[in-house]
């Protein structure tokens, strides 16, 4: 199953310039998703998991999936004011400005053993303020995995002391 088929490129989205991978397609279809997970899933092999973290919101899909197929919990990391409970947070660069993402505080206990996943590794300014978030709470990072990966945009070098895994690259 080649479900690299299943992401669309659109065009100056979100702004003019932009190429956008869209996953929607890849949602889609149930078959191509599986393949897809079992990728994931393949390359975590002899690796101790104790819980997924998934970024707002396109992280959510797979990385509830992963931790539903690995058996373990799924936290959630937000922008600002979404999550209801006492938080931590760490900021990032944008191109214009900043902006904050934000976990509870209660997520993660000392030395678990934390995957990281998101759908897009682009600059690597979110998967770096997220690998900050797991360390503030004493997690262990084990791997940050994505769907894809911009490789020309070096978002590998944000995050360059862990383990970067990618399904797809482009
Ligand atoms: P970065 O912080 O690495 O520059 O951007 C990664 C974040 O932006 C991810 O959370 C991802 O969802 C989003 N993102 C950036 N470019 C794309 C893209 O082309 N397609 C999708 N689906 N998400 C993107």
């Amino acid at each position: 199953m080649n479900f690299e088929n299943y992401i669309r490129d659109i065009q100056d989205f979100p702004k003019p310039g932009i190429g956008f991978k869209d996953i929607t397609p890849l949602l889609l279809n149930a078959e191509a998703t599986q393949a897809c997970l079992d990728l994931l899933v393949s390359s975590l092999q002899g690796k101790k998991i104790d819980k997924v973290v998934g970024v707002e919101s396109r992280g959510f899909f797979f990385g509830m999936l992963l931790a539903q197929k690995l058996g373990v919990g799924f936290i959630p990391v937000r922008k600002p004011k979404k999550l209801p409970f006492d938080t931590i947070s760490a900021s990032y660069e944008l191109e214009y400005g900043s902006d904050i993402l934000e976990m509870h505080i209660d997520a993660i206990k000392e030395e678990e053993n934390i995957l990281i996943h998101d759908d897009v590794l682009a600059t690597g300014g979110t998967a770096k303020a997220v690998c900050e978030l797991v360390e503030k709470l004493g997690g262990n990072i084990v791997q940050c995995n994505f769907l894809m990966e911009l490789t020309f945009l070096n978002g590998r070098e944000q995050i360059a002391e862990h383990e970067v895994f990618a399904a797809l690259t482009y």
